[in-house]
């Protein structure tokens, strides 16, 4: 089967890894060179349901080498004054084995592995463009060209969008009373934010709030931000110094209404976008990948590829939409301060707290997806 994939960032090479592998060939178009691809200053967390599929097309013990795993992941309700700890017993019998929670990842690295993969599979071809010269010659056309996708705006496919009236501000800080092996996903009525492990004494701090208080907080000195910081991290952690810039970014949630048109499978950001909340934005991306390469090794599917397209899109929506609405009512829980939410949001932390079994059911959702 031939097929033509439009974008290469996580999404459209990792499905261009594992449409070759499925035995497709493979033309991957970016408008950007390698250096580009590489050098963006973000930082994921590396689900289960990423790993499992990264095992399957043979990259994840290459790349697993650049990942920093957790054991902990403490979640913290501010306006409860209450804690809770995901960990490694509450995974399944077959997570568990791997001893982490989650796994966290640069960018830079993450790219890196994938692109030099890609430099050695024959059947991916790499074309350094943004526009397809002639569409009829692939069987399938997968776009992955992001939120902004042209591919989707050419094609007039209707999505739900809005934005967010909050940023996210991102940075790389050295904190004190703090282990390495441990995350922290905390709920403050300003916005949720997480403070993820890397290597060491270093985190990465991704902090959701308004766009008025992110805007006042982006134009602080580094000490005064440091000093910001110290009165939001969660008690006994005290942050040094901050490595890098600060960064920021606006947050929107999208999601089409259909994830294909005719021929075009739309794949990642194309397709859904949600809040960084829960590290869930790329694990996502990347079981469409591995949606859509389980059909296409389906030898009957392979025959009749017209079905693929609306195949995929009904097999994908219920996943999609759950996450998106889970990660959207994770937002609206952690900046509703109203008191008469207080009972029903202490019993729900109360029940996470005792409950193994329902620990383990929500660890499951977040790390394997529905
Ligand atoms: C500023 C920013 C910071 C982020 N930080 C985090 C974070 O800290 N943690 C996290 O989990 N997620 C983060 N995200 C979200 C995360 O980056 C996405 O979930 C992930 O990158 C989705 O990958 P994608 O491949 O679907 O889309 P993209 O990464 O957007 O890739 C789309 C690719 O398509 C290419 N392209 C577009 N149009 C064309 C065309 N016509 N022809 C050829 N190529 C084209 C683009 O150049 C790009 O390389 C962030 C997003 C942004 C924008």
């Amino acid at each position: 089967m031939n097929i033509a994939i439009i974008g290469s960032g996580l999404t459209g090479s990792l499905a261009a890894i594992s449409l070759a592998k499925a035995g497709c060939r493979v033309d991957l178009y970016e408008r950007l060179s390698d250096e580009e691809l590489i050098n963006r200053d973000r930082t994921y967390a590396i689900t289960h349901s990423s790993r499992k599929m990264l095992e399957k097309i043979g990259i994840w013990s290459n790349l697993s080498i650049d990942l920093v795993p957790f054991q902990y992941l403490n979640v913290i309700d501010y306006e409860l004054n209450k804690k809770f700890q995901f960990l490694i017993d509450d995974l399944s019998i077959s997570d568990q084995k791997y001893s982490a929670v989650g796994w966290i990842a640069e960018h830079k690295y993450l790219m890196v592995s994938i692109l030099n993969f890609i430099s050695n599979i024959e059947n991916i071809n790499k074309i350094p463009t943004s526009v397809i010269p002639n569409t009829n010659n692939y069987d399938l056309i997968v776009a992955a060209d992001g939120s902004t996708s042209n591919t989707k705006k050419k094609l007039k496919t209707p999505s739900f969008h809005f934005k967010y009236d909050q940023m996210c501000i991102t940075a790389k800080v050295l904190l004190r009373g703090i282990k390495s092996n441990e995350a922290f996903e905390i709920l403050n009525s300003e916005g949720p934010f997480a403070v993820l492990p890397l290597g060491g004494d270093l985190f990465q701090i991704i902090c959701s709030q308004s766009v008025v208080k992110g805007t006042y907080n982006m134009n602080l000195s580094k000490s005064l931000f440091l000093d910001y910081l110290s009165t939001i991290l969660p008690y006994g952690i005290e942050p040094d110094t901050i490595i890098d810039e600060l960064k920021s970014f606006p947050i929107d949630f999208l999601i089409n209404y259909s994830f294909f048109s005719g021929k075009y499978i739309y794949l990642g950001e194309t397709a859904h976008k949600i809040h960084p909340v829960g590290g869930q934005g790329l694990n996502l991306c990347w079981r469409d990948v591995d949606g859509l390469a389980k059909l296409i090794s389906i030898p009957l599917l392979k025959n009749n590829h017209s079905f693929i397209p609306l195949i995929y899109s009904l097999s994908r929506f219920f996943d999609v939409l759950s996450i998106s609405v889970l990660t959207d009512s994770l937002v609206r829980y952690s900046r509703c301060d109203l008191n008469i939410f207080f009972l029903p949001r202490s019993l729900v932390f109360f029940i996470l707290k005792k409950s193994a079994l329902l620990r383990k059911y929500v660890l499951n959702i977040m790390t394997n997806g529905f």
